[in-house]
């Protein structure tokens, strides 16, 4: 096996499965999980799933994202993830300022002035724009077909992409969710020229610590350690406590069975996340396809389930 983001073949993996609600969304008939592995490249610190989803799987997990339908699906199997949990990601406004506050940082702290023409890929109902971002046109290219906010103009074919030349082009909160990262930023290559400014976001969330080759067997060690399990339930509990604060319809035995349940399966079954970024492994990613780096930075952001660290790279075609 080899990284997916600079090809080292210096691996590490850990057995796991596909969760139950991506199961359910991708292949409804399948009754079993397919197995996969959790991989780290010791070489540029980037982390994996195995499996990755087809075009048709990717396609019938994003498509409608966190409908009726969709948070339907997902309470079944994950206790917790109730329609008002649903209805405030959806509707998240403070998460939304957090991200345009950090957008804003990257882009006043590197002198990046008169964005006119800005394209959010993947950006959803293109509500992570501002003002100054796009003065003059703002566009969305998204395949979820969420109709986009007022001022913001949907662009549903790659074709279409091409014909409007952008000052900045961003994708927030997408590589995180890409069966193949690379050819996405391969593919954003063909949208800017020499002076557009990319800024990609992803959550800044790798499981392994880089450099710490012992950690995956470490964690693997953590699942069969009562005192993990105890702190494992306390963290959960307080989980919950927190987002039942705001509707208090709270069911022990639900959450039990819940908890007993995840506490089998294997360490972190896929989820909607398949990869895990570090700086480093950003960097690699920007600069072995193209590109180069002009800021990456982690930022704090806040949000209705609590702070989150982000990681921003700020960065355009390498001069030739
Ligand atoms: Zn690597």
């Amino acid at each position: 096996m080899k990284c997916l983001i600079c090809n080292s073949e210096n691996i590490e993996t850990i057995d796991t499965i596909v969760s139950d609600f991506v199961m359910a969304r991708i292949a409804p008939t399948n009754k079993t999980n397919y197995k996969t592995k959790l991989c780290f490249c010791n070489q540029c610190s980037f982390a994996f799933y195995e499996y990755r989803l087809n075009k048709d799987e990717e396609k019938k997990l994003y498509y409608h994202y966190r409908d009726e339908d969709y948070q339907k699906l997902r309470e079944q199997f994950e206790y917790g993830y109730t329609k008002e949990i649903n209805n405030l990601l959806n509707t998240d406004t403070f998460a939304l300022a957090e991200q345009k506050r950090v957008i804003k940082k990257l882009i006043n702290d590197n002198g990046i002035k008169n964005i006119e023409i800005a394209l959010d890929y993947g950006g959803n109902e293109g509500r992570s724009f501002f003002d100054e971002l796009g003065s003059k046109a703002k566009y969305v290219f998204d395949i979820s077909g969420a109709r986009t906010v007022d001022g913001v103009i949907n662009i549903s074919s790659c074709e279409d992409i091409k014909k409007h030349c952008y000052n900045f082009i961003m994708c927030n909160m997408l590589f995180e969710h890409l069966s193949d990262p690379v050819s996405i930023i391969k593919q954003l290559n063909k949208f800017g020229n020499k002076d557009t400014v990319y800024y990609i976001e992803v959550p800044s969330e790798n499981p392994f610590i880089k450099g710490n080759k012992s950690l995956l067997k470490k964690k693997a060690e953590l699942i069969n350690n009562p005192i993990y399990n105890i702190l494992r339930l306390y963290k959960y509990v307080l989980t919950l406590i927190y987002r039942y604060v705001r509707k208090p319809n709270f069911d022990f035995y639900k959450m039990a069975k819940y908890f007993f349940k995840t506490r089998k399966q294997p360490l972190m079954p896929m989820t909607e996340h398949i990869n895990f970024f570090t700086i480093e492994s950003m960097k690699q990613m920007i600069e072995l396809n193209g590109y180069e780096v002009i800021d990456i930075q982690e930022n704090p952001e806040k949000g209705v389930l609590g702070t989150t660290l982000v990681l921003s790279a700020l960065f355009k075609k390498k001069s030739s």
